[in-house]
């Protein structure tokens, strides 16, 4: 209560802006993501490594927008291509070059993609992904994963979310492969694709085990189906993603977030035999229409952040950066008595309300809410963002200094509240 009362106390003009919103935004906003009780920051700028909020605070950005700032705040190259694009026009309705550069250097870095088409959001390259796999195989099922997160409209709890755009489910258990193979005991030859994300993102940013998403690949094989690796948030990992350090190709994969440099995307590609389906000219007969898929900005932004900023040693430094943080919370966690604990994977990790160890999602069932929501208040009372649920996003921008001085709030957690 008093870590809510002091938030409330600070941020009048979030208070009065959130009431404005209230009248006109279901939730008083348009992601559900960013609901917070009693209301969020609202933020009107960010530079670097920074955001600053209408209430005059500055926070240290540890969220990178759910892993689409992974560039950190308006770099240079990438404003600069984006200006160009768009000081030529922006609404052109035709195809044009920076389309085709973003296609050549994803599918570079990607082996298992020979094609790739572009979306507006990682939902829609799942939907798309998930479209052509049916279609493709002439089957219906879809194999997917309780606690897995595809998007807003492609969410799974114990069930598929109320929301949940139908498909022919078959719902299993992450990180447990005899559920798996029980699914394809008893639906093989009807089962299209599975879809998984090598690290269960929202969900916690649990990992996916080698042996499992291994094993995955291996029952696809067997019976027919599509592996669809959904790396919306995972293809950070290296330049080729989760799938380069796993070392197992799927047939499919989505795609987002970062990307672009931050600005609107998503894309969805993979074997050529499957990407033809939307070829014409090799008899497919599917159509992806969308007004905004090729447009200027998004894909300029992608080339000169994929050319100009990030750097395979640039992906290897946030990655090893945040392994270093997630151990060094663990440490902070244990040396304080506290029953949290964080996992995940390089620069993504998840802080929990409970002591784990977390390989499930099972395994945080009974954790404690209520310590999670007193650890965002403490963070961003002492100017650190991150999000509600406890997930941080470390961008290119936040040095060693910023994971010391971190860990020293983090350390004062329990403490003064
Ligand atoms: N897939 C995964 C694994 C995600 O984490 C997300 C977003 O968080 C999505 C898909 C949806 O992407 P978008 O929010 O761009 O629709």
């Amino acid at each position: 209560t008093s870590a809510r009362a002091s938030f409330v106390a600070a941020h009048p003009e979030a208070a009065t802006w959130s009431d404005r919103a209230r009248r006109v935004q279901p939730g008083g906003n348009t992601r559900s993501v960013l609901h917070v009780d009693p209301f969020p920051i609202r933020v009107d700028r960010a530079e670097g490594k920074h955001l600053w909020d209408l209430d005059g605070h500055r926070y240290v950005d540890l969220l990178g927008n759910y892993t689409a700032g992974l560039l950190g705040h308006s770099p240079e190259p990438v404003l600069a291509a984006a200006r160009a694009a768009l000081e030529s026009g922006w609404s052109l309705g035709a195809v044009h070059e920076n389309e085709v550069r973003l296609a050549e250097l994803i599918v570079e870095r990607f082996p298992s993609l020979d094609q790739v088409r572009f979306t507006n959001s990682g939902t829609e390259a799942n939907m798309m992904a998930l479209a052509v796999a049916t279609h493709h195989t002439g089957r219906r099922k879809v194999v997917v994963f309780r606690n897995g997160y595809h998007g807003g409209v492609l969410t799974f709890g114990a069930e598929p979310s109320p929301v949940t755009v139908p498909h022919d489910w078959v719902l299993c258990d992450f990180n447990d492969l005899d559920s798996v193979s029980a699914a394809f005991a008893e639906h093989g030859v009807e089962i299209a694709a599975v879809l998984v994300e090598p690290m269960q993102g929202s969900g916690g940013c649990i990992p996916g085990t080698p042996a499992f998403l291994a094993g995955l690949r291996s029952l696809c094989d067997d019976h027919g189906a599509l592996l669809v690796f959904d790396e919306v948030m995972t293809s950070r990992f290296s330049t080729g993603g989760a799938q380069q350090l796993l070392g197992v190709q799927p047939d499919m994969t989505t795609l987002g977030k970062y990307l672009a440099g931050g600005l609107t995307f998503g894309a969805f590609g993979g074997r050529a035999d499957v990407m033809a389906n939307f070829d014409p000219a090799a008899g497919g007969t599917l159509a992806h229409a969308g007004t905004f898929n090729n447009n200027v900005a998004s894909m300029a932004a992608g080339v000169a952040a994929l050319t100009e900023v990030l750097s395979p040693e640039l992906l290897d430094e946030v990655h090893a950066r945040g392994e270093r943080l997630r151990v060094r919370l663990n440490e902070a966690f244990a040396a304080a008595g506290l029953p949290m604990c964080a996992t995940g994977v390089g620069s993504l990790m998840n802080v929990h309300g409970t002591a784990g160890p977390v390989g499930t999602a099972a395994d945080l069932a009974d954790q404690d809410d209520r310590l999670r929501e007193l650890f965002y208040f403490h963070c961003l009372a002492n100017g650190y963002y991150i999000a509600r649920r406890g997930l941080i996003a470390l961008s290119i921008e936040i040095t060693d200094d910023d994971i010391d001085q971190f860990l020293d709030v983090v350390g004062s957690f329990g403490t003064d509240d």
